[in-house]
């Protein structure tokens, strides 16, 4: 063992899982470990980050021509030019009616984001009750505990009175039994009932992912009236809505944000993840016209590090990374490319049991039986270490959603060349497992 993973294990928390692997090394979609092993990084580290791929040499040198001015950190209140340019850039791509008409309160990690926003529609709307969808994700604060979709995270926790959640859409499985587009999106239509029957009719906003992503790449059909049914009921009852685009937005999913596929009016945007180029760099951005003068100007919310020079920095060098490189549409070119090479392997592979995307926002539901759809949840662990030891990595609901869920998030400009790679050492291991699974009895066949 190392001396780095000794001292780890003695002095470090992980808090999300624990792997002896250490990072020493990373460029690209490629990253290396102590012992000079290289992974093909499709997750970007933490789903999705490094949308631009580790240490992209624009953001370097933003962060390092930062650092040179000696501006390490500055007092909210002050004004520092990075922070000043990454709101304008921010507001002139914002989905919806953000679209140059947003102010944006900059923070560290997309819970902060999602925090900032919850408090801003409670104070905007002067109301107290907050809904999200099952299999949601939106932050790890104790309030954000009870927005997510699994209870698990909420055990031995208090749960947040007022804060409930409705089924989401989930065509693969849907909670109502219906089939897309006979269905008339009942699971939209459900929240009236949700807000009439589990709610004090006090509900300040309604946050939810375009499609989720820890929750295991689930979300409403692309491009149908999902949004414009729920943004109606939420008109009606006076609800803000949240799109949270931590994990969707900046060309993740082959549109800047994922709300673009459904022409979501948005009132509230929170970013994150992607946005600092793998420095901590969130955001709410709240339709400018909804904020009171208090505040815009006022004392009503802080966090210490949020939008700091070298920070600002990095976010606003990776906003111009994005709209320079067009990443967006990397994202949908290669993602249609890894989605054919995966629905290329379905034939022969019986646990796949749904592949979703958009862009390269993949996700391969595994199932032990296609009819049945039992999840596959120890054959999609057993998948994922296979993969890690060739050295791919890519993310897995294993317990944020799922469960059963391969989840492909590589940087943005990753290359064909390392997808078909990729591709390669994932066809081998679903082989090997579904091979032992049938050995073992442990999987049922539907079609084995
Ligand atoms: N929202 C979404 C959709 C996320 O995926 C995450 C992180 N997985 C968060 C919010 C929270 O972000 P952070 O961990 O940076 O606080």
């Amino acid at each position: 063992m190392s001396a780095t993973v000794q001292k780890d294990k003695k002095y470090v928390l992980h808090g999300w899982g624990y792997s002896d692997i250490v990072i020493t090394e990373a460029k690209g979609a490629i990253f290396k470990d102590q012992n000079g092993k290289e992974y093909l990084d499709f997750l970007a580290q933490t789903a999705g980050v490094l949308g631009a791929g580790h240490a992209h040499p624009k953001v370097v040198k933003a962060v390092k021509d930062a650092l040179d001015h000696g501006l390490t950190h500055t007092l909210t209140m002050f004004q520092n030019v990075p922070r000043a340019d990454l709101g304008e850039k921010l507001a002139s791509i914002a989905p919806g009616p953000l679209k140059n008409n947003c102010m944006t309160y900059f923070a560290c990690g997309g819970s902060e984001a999602n925090e900032t926003a919850i408090k801003s529609a409670m104070k905007i709307t002067k109301k107290k009750e907050v809904i999200s969808v099952f299999w949601a994700y939106h932050g790890a604060t104790l309030a954000e505990s009870s927005l997510l979709g699994q209870s698990w995270h909420r055990e031995g926790m208090i749960r947040y009175p007022g804060f409930s959640q409705m089924p989401n859409a989930y065509c693969y499985r849907c909670y109502f039994g219906q089939k897309y587009p006979g269905c008339d999106l009942e699971c939209a239509r459900y929240l009236e009932h949700h807000i009439k029957h589990a709610t004090a009719n006090d509900v300040a906003a309604l946050i939810m992912e375009p499609i989720t992503g820890n929750g295991g790449h689930i979300g409403p059909p692309i491009g149908s009236d999902y949004h414009k049914i729920i943004r109606e009921t939420c008109d009606k009852y006076g609800i803000l809505s949240i799109t949270d685009e931590v994990q969707t937005g900046m060309g993740r999913t082959g549109k800047i944000w994922g709300a673009d596929y459904y022409n979501w009016k948005v009132d509230i945007m929170s970013t994150g993840k992607a946005l600092g180029g793998g420095l901590p760099v969130s955001g709410c951005s709240i339709r400018s016209d909804l904020l009171p003068e208090e505040m815009k100007t006022g004392q009503w919310h802080i966090f210490t590090m949020g939008g700091g020079p070298v920070l600002a920095a990095a976010g606003s060098a990776m906003l111009d990374v994005l709209m320079e490189e067009k990443l967006w549409e990397k994202a949908a070119e290669t993602g249609a490319y890894l989605t054919k090479r995966l629905k290329e392997m379905e034939p022969r592979h019986p646990m796949i049991g749904d592949i979703r995307g958009p862009g390269l926002f993949v996700g391969v539901e595994l199932v032990k039986n296609r009819k049945t759809k039992e999840m596959a949840t120890q054959e999609a662990i057993d998948v994922f270490s296979h993969c890690l030891g060739k050295g791919l990595f890519f993310g897995l609901s294993a317990k944020a959603g799922i469960g059963n869920v391969c989840k492909f998030k590589p940087p943005l400009n990753t290359t064909k060349d390392q997808v078909d790679k990729a591709m390669t050492i994932f066809d081998e291991a679903l082989k090997e497992v579904e091979h032992k699974s049938l050995e073992h009895g442990k999987a049922t066949g539907g079609g084995f």
